[in-house]
């Protein structure tokens, strides 16, 4: 089994994650990706924040009945401030030996990862997979690919190196970091929360299951 985690603050869970995620999945032939909402992110404002329980409910609404997708409530469970080696520690123990993880996450949270707890032995856990995004810093696909490799030689190892024939950064003591290039999807939350503050329709941007839960449980008026 090979089993990509993908954590985000899902809020909401909008069609940004779901179609690159469709296309990691391919890419890498992941047997499963697991959607694993925060249940405190340490690095979101609470401003605007859906509660635990519906953001849940609506990565659930996300995943059902979608091929190799699956929804996980580890870090709700868990309470408290959401770190992502906690949430990798208990997949590393809870599945069989055989599973191959992967690690998710788009460019932007990526290059914020060196203010993540423990994210020296995280890169040393297992493999990532790094996804582009449009506009992420203001930064076009070539730029996102050169900020990467300034960050990760700059900010966390000047071991990194870029191998062409694996489109992954490479290190002797760290699992490697493949980067990505996903059909761009120029989709946020944010967007989502400020359309529907100002009354705008949403219907292309989230699953329809899930904007039917946002309107009937009033989020993010
Ligand atoms: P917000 O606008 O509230 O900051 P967000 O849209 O970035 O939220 P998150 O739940 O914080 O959504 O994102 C979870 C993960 O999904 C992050 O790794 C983020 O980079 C990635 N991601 C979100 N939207 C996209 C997108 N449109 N394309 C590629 N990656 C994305």
């Amino acid at each position: 089994m090979r089993i990509g985690l993908f954590g985000g603050t899902f809020n909401p869970i909008h069609l940004g994650h779901l179609k690159t995620i469709g296309e990691v999945r391919d890419a890498f032939s992941l047997d499963q990706v697991v959607l694993i909402p925060a249940a405190i992110p340490p690095h979101k404002p609470a401003r605007d924040m859906a509660g635990t329980e519906d953001r849940m409910a609506m990565v659930r609404l996300a995943a059902a009945g979608r091929q190799g997708l699956a929804a996980c409530d580890v870090e709700i469970q868990r309470e408290g401030v959401s770190y992502s080696i906690d949430t990798v520690d208990h997949f590393q123990r809870t599945q069989a030996p055989e599973t191959e993880l992967f690690f998710i996450v788009g460019v932007d949270a990526f290059l914020e990862i060196d203010t993540w707890k423990a994210h020296d032995k995280l890169l040393e856990r297992l493999p990532f997979i790094v996804m582009t995004r449009p506009d992420a810093g203001r930064l076009d696909l070539d730029g996102q690919h050169e900020a990467l490799g300034v960050f990760l030689h700059d900010r966390l190892s000047g071991g990194y190196r870029y191998d062409p024939a694996r489109k992954a950064f490479v290190h002797n003591r760290k699992q490697p970091l493949y980067v990505l290039e996903v059909t761009p999807v120029d989709i946020s939350s944010t967007r989502i929360r400020d359309r529907i503050r100002k009354g705008r329709p949403i219907s292309d941007l989230v699953p329809g299951s899930v904007h039917d839960y946002i309107h009937q449980r009033g989020l993010y008026q």
